[in-house]
């Protein structure tokens, strides 16, 4: 919060210095806009800090907004929980798509192969994890000695 409040005193410094005379008045109005739009901002994130300070002394002198504070607070634990939540599941899709996409993938040849094919469409390698017959050990595609027992693996 406080590097933000000193990213909004250099805001406005740069916005006093914006108000040079400038000949196109739609250049001055859209500047003169902008201007007023910081300095509304950095005129809130003033108040909101005066507000912190303020409640953090005077706790209970207003109870209304505080609790209103209270409810918004809880409500945005949630929500960044839920956020937490689909950013979990966004992994594990991303996760379950790459291993389609290596199993699609002939480890032979390379060609991408269409979704559900056991054997490469264009050299007939065999696809998709399999597992040691030694063994049991899953191994990936074009494995030709188990990595766990040694096993020479047929295909
Ligand atoms: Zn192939
Ligand atoms: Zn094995």
């Amino acid at each position: 919060m406080t590097n933000d409040l000193f990213g909004g005193f250099g805001g406005l410094l740069k916005g006093l210095s914006s108000f040079m005379p400038q000949d196109d008045p739609d250049a001055k109005l859209i500047k003169a806009q902008s201007d007023l739009n910081d300095l509304q901002n950095q005129e809130t994130e003033l108040y909101a800090e005066i507000g912190k300070k303020s409640l953090l002394r005077n706790s209970g002198q207003f109870p209304e907004l505080e609790s209103k504070l209270k409810l918004v607070q809880s409500n945005l634990k949630e929500v960044q929980a839920s956020l937490e939540a689909v950013q979990r599941e966004k992994t594990k899709k991303d996760r379950a798509e790459r291993q389609t996409e290596e199993q699609c993938t002939c480890p032979e040849c390379g060609h991408r192969n269409l979704e559900g094919v056991k054997f490469c469409q264009e050299c007939g390698a065999k696809l998709g994890s399999s597992s040691c017959p030694a063994c049991r050990a899953v191994l990936p595609p074009g494995t030709r000695f188990c990595g766990e027992c040694g096993a020479k693996q047929e295909g």
